[in-house]
């Protein structure tokens, strides 16, 4: 993409983010971050008046807890930002951060939230950026899908594999988690690109088994399933991982972590982008995308592992795998949101073609 093209796109970007003259837009670098991407989301704000500032942090020096990997998308919550006061009292001070580190499940991000600063992560290549930036109903949409987890008490997964699996809601579920892909409210964070909905249930509360099929993708891995895995979860925990080479694959990570948080369950929700490929995992460079298309494409079930901070849980763990099911159901209060891959409720469904 042009240097032009990519200013256009940021620029179009903050616009839904509602970027006001004069106020304070912090862009946030680390060691890994494309400085087109910089230099271009710093011209596009300046292009709206904003006063823009580029603050950039380097590698810190390895601390303590030794993780299994530090690949794209494999590690959340340690970020360069990680106990840096200087760079969090800083950021505090903008009006938008444009995060192009990845500070999402860190504590850091949610301090910054607090003091009303809303935050953009901004990861993937141009390519999907351009795809799959918010179309003017990805809102709603997303939020109608918000109202509904809000108001349930259960949500249930099921698929033609043999998924059979429950989780209690309430404790987190008042407030989901909602994407769309720009922010434009006070202290509210959003990942561009990407719209879905999720929330995490109960602790302790989610029981069945879950049976991951060819087709199926498994985060951080950017990889399909191909062979059937069958995991059994009991009072919120998963406690079998049973198959072939990719149930032996899966359970191999997870150990690696020797963390027994790794082992919970997550958030869960469903995909509404219908931008988003669910075969988009095959066409990236794994080391420069996380992979949005397989996490919010049209109809999709993802469910996840590990950490609760993001809505006020104390499971602060690195280990964060998620899980999508295709062609799955998914249930709230028995009532259908996605059926074997199709979207049900009429005012989740998109409305037009893109602009
Ligand atoms: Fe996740």
């Amino acid at each position: 993409m042009s240097a032009i093209d990519l200013l256009s796109l940021f620029r179009r970007e903050l616009e839904l983010c509602k970027v006001q003259p004069g106020e304070v837009m912090a862009v946030l670098s680390g060691p890994n971050t494309r400085p087109d991407y910089i230099e271009a989301f710093v011209a596009a704000g300046q292009q709206l008046g904003a006063e823009v500032f580029h603050l950039h942090l380097p590698q810190p020096v390895a601390s303590g807890r030794q993780t299994p990997t530090t690949a794209q998308g494999a590690l959340w919550g340690v970020t360069p930002l990680t106990g840096h006061r200087s760079g969090i009292e800083i950021l505090k001070k903008a009006g938008l951060l444009v995060d192009l580190v990845g500070l999402l499940h860190s504590p850091e991000q949610l301090e910054i939230q607090k003091a009303g600063t809303r935050v953009l992560m901004v990861v993937e290549p141009p390519d999907i950026l351009a795809r799959m930036l918010a179309r003017p109903d990805s809102r709603a949409r997303v939020e109608a899908a918000g109202r509904k987890i809000a108001a349930a008490s259960e949500l249930r997964i099921t698929s033609p594999a043999g998924t059979e699996l429950t989780y209690k809601l309430g404790q987190y579920s008042r407030s989901p988690i909602l994407q769309y892909g720009y922010t434009d409210q006070p202290g509210r964070w959003d990942h561009f690109p990407g719209a879905f909905a999720y929330t995490w249930p109960n602790e302790g509360q989610s029981e069945g088994t879950i049976v991951l099929r060819p087709g199926d993708i498994i985060f951080p891995f950017k990889e399909f399933v191909r062979s059937e895995v069958r995991i059994t979860v009991q009072k919120g925990f998963i406690t079998d991982i049973a198959g072939g080479f990719d149930a032996e694959h899966l359970s191999h990570f997870m150990a690696a972590w020797n963390d027994p948080d790794a082992y919970a369950m997550a958030h869960i929700g469903w995909g509404l982008d219908e931008m988003a490929l669910w075969n988009g995992i095959s066409l990236i460079n794994k080391e420069s995308a996380i992979g949005q298309d397989g996490r919010a494409f049209y109809g999709n079930v993802l469910w996840s592992t590990g950490p609760n901070t993001d809505v006020g849980g104390t499971r602060m763990t690195p280990a964060h795998l998620d899980l999508v099911l295709k062609g799955a159901s998914l249930y709230l209060d028995g009532e259908p949101m996605v059926l074997d891959g199709d979207i049900i409720p009429d005012d989740q469904k998109v409305k037009r073609s893109r602009a």
